[in-house]
């Protein structure tokens, strides 16, 4: 078994650690690059990775239902409920009706969605309008599940 050696300090690295315990730098990899260029290079502070920040599901909820995506993904879903309204009124045939229906009650369904998470989850409204936010949005999810019945 040959001892690895630290390409740029030369001191014994132990095997299956990946980094040199006497000057940090990364493992020698097996093709030893010429000895200046190493050299020059050995004073070169070795960058620490930073751990990546793991957003936690409330933070997670936050910044999906924030007051700015409420206000796009409501007035999407407004625009989505009127193209199948459209669709539904002017189609004409049956085929026509179902599609509007499915698109009117998937937009209704993502207005009631984001207005009753948003109502729950947004800290900085009010008592009665969020209260009327969760229940304009169980309202409009429960009319709009009821449709296709
Ligand atoms: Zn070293």
């Amino acid at each position: 078994m040959a001892a690895i050696k630290c390409m740029k300090c030369g001191a014994n690295i132990p095997e299956g650690a990946s980094f040199c315990p006497n000057c940090g730098a990364p493992k020698a990899e097996e093709k030893p690059a010429p000895q200046q260029e190493q050299q020059q290079t050995a004073s070169a502070p070795t960058p620490i990775p930073e751990p990546k920040a793991q957003k936690s599901i409330p933070e997670l909820i936050d910044s999906i239902f924030s007051e700015t995506n409420m206000f796009v993904m409501i007035f999407l879903g407004i625009l989505i409920a009127c193209i199948g309204g459209l669709i539904f009124t002017f189609g004409g045939s049956s085929t026509t009706i179902q599609i509007g229906t499915v698109i009117n009650v998937f937009g209704c369904l993502m207005i009631g969605l984001f207005l009753l998470i948003g109502g729950i989850s947004i800290k900085s409204y009010e008592k009665f309008v969020k209260l009327g936010m969760i229940l304009g949005g169980a309202i409009m999810i429960t009319w709009s599940l009821s449709i296709p019945a």
